[in-house]
């Protein structure tokens, strides 16, 4: 037997002012994207950005549904909006914040294990990194591949 360890890393900002032009304005985007939701049951608006390779931006946010499990996550809303339309278009970055009651949490949302498969799938096909930001209004993380946010992906496991 012998023992491992998983590194996972991953930067943190305490205001969007520490950011990069370029993400500050994705994040954001995301802030923004949240207006779109459709969440009277749950009242947690959350809004994702996404940046495609080609440079279009792309938006999602959570839809509830009466019937719960029709509804869907603002990162797959705008991920597969993205990938109906712009097809074999790499995703560069995708941002995300989760708003409670309209007022932006002050940690980030972390996208649920569902979202965090298909971002992995979409990686793969694009066979690039994808960067996830996780907005909050008291900390934003920033990953530099979906690997960090969900280790032994699904389909690329290899044990070595
Ligand atoms: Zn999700």
């Amino acid at each position: 037997m012998i023992n491992k360890e998983f590194l996972i890393k991953y930067e943190e900002f305490s205001s969007l002012q520490e950011m990069n032009e370029k993400d500050r304005a994705l994040a954001q985007a995301a802030i923004d994207a949240a207006k779109g939701s459709y969440s009277p049951y749950s009242h947690f608006q959350v809004g994702a950005a996404l940046l495609l390779e080609n440079g279009v931006l792309v938006k999602g946010a959570n839809q509830e549904n009466a019937a719960y499990p029709a509804g869907l996550c603002a990162e797959r809303t705008a991920m597969f909006w993205a990938g109906a339309n712009y097809p074999g278009v790499p995703f560069d970055t995708l941002a995300v914040a989760g708003h409670d009651h309209g007022v932006l949490c002050e940690s980030p949302s972390s996208p649920c294990g569902g979202c965090r498969q298909v971002m992995a799938e979409y990686q793969k096909k694009a066979g690039r990194p994808l960067n996830v930001i996780l907005v909050g209004s008291r900390r934003i993380l920033k990953f530099r591949q979906v690997d960090d946010l969900l280790p032994f992906i699904f389909a690329s496991l290899k044990v070595e």
